[in-house]
This record gives structure tokens, C-alpha cells and sequence, in this order.
């Protein structure tokens, strides 16, 4: 996966996918009481593409990434819409060709 967001990060960004032992919570019902997911390092998160746990140092560092996307993302939409009203002009393409069924004859 290749994304152009700029130089901030040298490391690759890995999908994450929910741990399908304790589906995303990081914790999973014991006998009495919730224990740490040991699938998924208490994290919740597994590789999307195998389902298998990432190692712990780089968990930290793809939640991170994941975070940080995450908060730009909120900051994003808690500020005013800076775009004027043209960013809603996009769909003026309804009419397809062949839309009339004219033969002719
Ligand atoms: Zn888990």
C-alpha cells in the first residue's frame, strides 16, 4: 500500500484488523474476570492480512500512526467546512449515454 502523505513517516503503515479472539476489545471474559487478549498482545488489533499479533514494539508504533490519523481526522472535522459550496457540484453527471432507446424506424 503506497500513500503520498508526506515524509513524517518512514515506517510502513500495516492494515489492522479487529482480533477476532476478543473482537477489538483487547480483553477476553476468564472465569470471573476479563484477561488480557493474549492473541492480539492486549491490543485488540491484529495484521489485517494474516490475523496474526504484531510484535509488541511495532504494535506501539502502528497504533501510534493509527492514532494520529485518527486525531487529525477529528481535528479535521471540528473545523469550519473551508470549502465553498462547488464541493457539493460533483454529481451533475446523471445523464449516461444511451440512456434513450430511440431506433429510428
Ligand atoms: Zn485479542
Amino acid at each position: 500500500m503506497i500513500r503520498k502523505h508526506g515524509p513524517a513517516f518512514k515506517k510502513a503503515v500495516i492494515e489492522l484488523g479487529k482480533c477476532p479472539l476478543c473482537r477489538g476489545r483487547a480483553v477476553t471474559m476468564g472465569t470471573f474476570y476479563e484477561l488480557p487478549c493474549d492473541h492480539c498482545n492486549a491490543s485488540g488489533w491484529v495484521v489485517a492480512a494474516t490475523g496474526e499479533a504484531l510484535p509488541l514494539d511495532e504494535l506501539v508504533t502502528q497504533l501510534s500512526m493509527r492514532l494520529q490519523a485518527a486525531t487529525r481526522q477529528i481535528e479535521q472535522l471540528k473545523k469550519p467546512r473551508a470549502t465553498g459550496p462547488e464541493a457539493l457540484h460533483q454529481d451533475g453527471n446523471r445523464l449516461g449515454a444511451g440512456g434513450t432507446n430511440y431506433t429510428g424506424d
